[in-house]
């Protein structure tokens, strides 16, 4: 099926050719709930169950009656969508709404400040430019305390208070001794030129960032770095700062990334009237950037050990940690934020996706009071962020969840139990062909084993090129009117990321298509898997 955006060939047309290959190139063109509407050749629409929800962006579903109302009211009224760098009380309406959830959820009064922006990865680059700029601040203030010091020893040594040994120069930084000289003023400043100069090397290295290995925190010159799929990192590799990735389960691994880039600036104090350099732990490390399940790697829930050690290890060094609940908040996984479950506590919260309602494009990096530096707001700003329109929509949303005492995310548990349950069954009965299930709430993932020997040639070529999750997305899709996709890094993982609409009689229905593929892939039947048999 063409689409006439793959026709015109200029928007992505590669990307369309490639959908087209597994036969996802479907143009859809009527949306509600957990359907998705497509054109059959006669022009009459074709219902398809949509899993996918816009990447997670759809808990509440497509085109949900009250936020349509809502919006339409919105603009009827001809709300200012754009008054920039004016009054903001919707924007400020919904930050005091989110801290009310934070506030319940974490059980915490520490208010947070909120950031906001359009996308996902704007936000987690917001977050992460916000704590350069409080490293930044911090590290200034560092180098000032340090001058200041300095200028002290200066002054004492000046007095004859105090002189400099000759094991002030017996650093493990590689500082020679002023052999022969014997002016005590002389002597100091050779001391503090060579510090000054260890010192200006260590503040010009480039901030690192700790993040875990399969992460997706987004695709922007930033954010990519982050991201550990290395097709999407290694070309920009260049444009910005890089983490150091940390598996999941070795928890050790942390605190050995941290022992290993451990930066040290020299400071001066006097003693005894002895002239003494002490070491200053300068914060090399930027941000701990974390996903409490992460989405794109596959679906895979932190281990509380990891969690707990992140936690432990940033508090140990002052480095702040960012929790990326971009895919995994706004109730996707029965509470507002999947860290409060898995017992993982940020410093900031991004949150993106879901809170728009599925037809506004906001998102938002909250960063806790005692970490937030106000002088950001003069020097980081969008056209598009907090504007009036995508706010309200923001705060329809939140209503919407919160309602009834939390009534939608008991739905959004107990669907999931319901779909977890089936795919638990259709795991039994072919586990040679599905190798796990797992997620939480309404974010789970159904992973494939790789079969790299099967008798299919067709098959063996779709391993070879990573592209068997695709395939099985393109059955389902074909065979069954379903629309399932594979995480964006890691291709043999199905993501079901459905609303919290899903139906009994939905989850039926996917029950028969996944036995069905499950069927075709045991079979080694690779004409079926592709349609043309
Ligand atoms: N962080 C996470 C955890 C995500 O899942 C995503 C998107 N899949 C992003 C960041 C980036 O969001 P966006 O695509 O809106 O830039």
């Amino acid at each position: 099926m063409e689409t006439a955006a793959a026709e015109s060939g200029l928007a992505e047309p590669h990307l369309a050719h490639v959908l087209a290959s597994v036969g996802l190139n479907v143009e859809y063109v009527r949306a509600e709930g957990t359907t998705l509407h497509r054109l059959d050749g006669d022009g009459r629409e074709v219902p398809v169950l949509d899993l996918v929800g816009g990447f997670g962006s759809l808990i509440l579903g497509h085109n949900h009656p009250e936020i349509v109302a809502y919006a339409r009211d919105l603009l009827a009224a001809r709300i200012p969508v754009h008054a920039q760098f004016s009054d903001s009380p919707h924007a400020g309406r919904l930050a005091a709404a989110l801290n009310a959830v934070l506030r319940r959820e974490l059980g915490d009064d520490e208010p947070y400040f909120a950031i906001f922006a359009s996308t996902g990865a704007e936000a987690i680059e917001a977050a992460i430019k916000h704590a350069e700029f409080d490293r930044h601040l911090t590290l200034a203030a560092l180098a000032g305390e340090i001058a200041d010091h300095a200028g002290q020893v200066r002054a004492a040594v000046g007095a004859g208070d105090a002189i400099v040994p000759d094991d002030a120069f017996d650093l493990a930084a590689p500082i020679a001794r002023p052999d022969g000289v014997t002016d005590r003023r002389e002597r100091l400043e050779r001391l503090v030129a060579q510090l000054d100069d260890w010192n200006s090397r260590q503040l010009a290295r480039a901030p690192l960032f700790l993040v875990a290995e399969k992460a997706f925190h987004g695709k922007l010159v930033g954010s990519v770095q982050l991201t550990h799929n290395e097709a999407f990192r290694v070309p920009f590799e260049a444009l910005a700062a890089q983490a150091r990735f940390l598996p999941l389960d070795r928890p050790e691994a942390i605190q050995e990334a941290v022992d290993a880039e451990r930066g040290v600036l020299f400071d001066l104090t006097i003693a005894n009237g002895l002239v003494t350099v002490v070491e200053r732990d300068f914060p090399i490390f930027c941000a701990f950037v974390l996903e409490p399940i992460q989405g794109e790697g596959g679906i895979n829930v932190v281990p509380p050990e990891f969690g707990k050690e992140a936690r432990r290890v940033c508090d140990s060094i002052g480095c702040p940690l960012i929790v990326d609940e971009i895919q995994s908040g706004m109730g996707r996984t029965g509470a507002f934020l999947a860290s409060t479950r898995v017992g993982l506590r940020g410093d900031y919260y991004t949150l993106a996706k879901s809170l728009g309602g599925g037809i506004a494009k906001t998102s938002v990096a909250l960063v806790r009071a005692s970490r937030y530096r106000k002088e950001f707001e003069l020097v980081h700003s969008s056209t598009f962020a907090k504007d009036a329109f995508s706010s309200l929509v923001a705060l329809k949303v939140l209503e919407l969840l919160e309602a009834g005492g939390g009534a939608a995310y008991r739905v959004i548990e107990e669907r999931g139990r319901r779909l977890s349950a089936m795919l638990g069954t259709v795991r039994e009965a072919f586990p040679d062909v599905v190798k796990d299930v797992r997620g939480m709430g309404l974010m789970l993932g159904v992973e494939f084993h790789d079969r790299p020997d099967s008798t299919s040639p067709i098959i063996q070529d779709l391993v070879r090129n990573g592209f068997l999750g695709y395939a099985v997305a393109g059955h389902v899709l074909r065979e069954h009117r379903i629309r399932t996709f594979p995480t964006g890094s890691a291709a043999n993982t199905l993501r079901l990321e459905p609303s919290l609409q899903l139906s009994d009689e939905e989850i039926t229905r996917l029950e028969s298509a996944l036995r069905d593929v499950c069927a075709v892939l045991r079979d080694e039947d690779g004409p079926r898997l592709m349609g043309a048999a």
